[in-house]
């Protein structure tokens, strides 16, 4: 596990902090890939942000990681919302990774990631 940055730089200690910071910034469809690249990473690796940028997965860390790259391109095929095979679509402007189901949930009620949070 690598250490986890807050917004201020200071290394995250508790779980819902590390939580907090990293996989409440995705959609829940994201979070197996999240813990795949988490795993991945060195424990002296520092993890500066994680977010969602035209529809794929961003991991920023303190140094750069052969392979790392690899694992985020995932997200250009996992829907953000309910991890089931997705694809890169415009919706209401903005670029989603979902699957047609998800896409027609966004159209109608608009992305409410928080929404499939438990
Ligand atoms: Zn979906």
């Amino acid at each position: 596990m690598p250490r986890i940055l807050d917004w201020w730089g200071k290394v995250v200690t508790t779980p819902e902090q590390q939580r907090f910071y990293t996989f409440t910034q995705i959609g829940k469809g994201w979070h197996p890939l999240l813990k795949e690249i988490f795993d991945f990473l060195p424990e002296d690796t520092c993890v500066l942000q994680v977010k969602e940028k035209f529809g794929e997965l961003r991991v920023y860390t303190s140094a750069h990681h052969e392979g790392l790259q690899t694992l985020l391109n995932k997200s250009r095929t996992i829907c953000e919302l309910c991890g089931d095979a997705g694809t890169q679509r415009r919706i209401n402007s903005w670029v989603h990774t979902v699957c047609s189901v998800c896409a027609e949930k966004i159209e109608k009620e608009g992305f409410r990631r928080q929404l499939i949070e438990e």
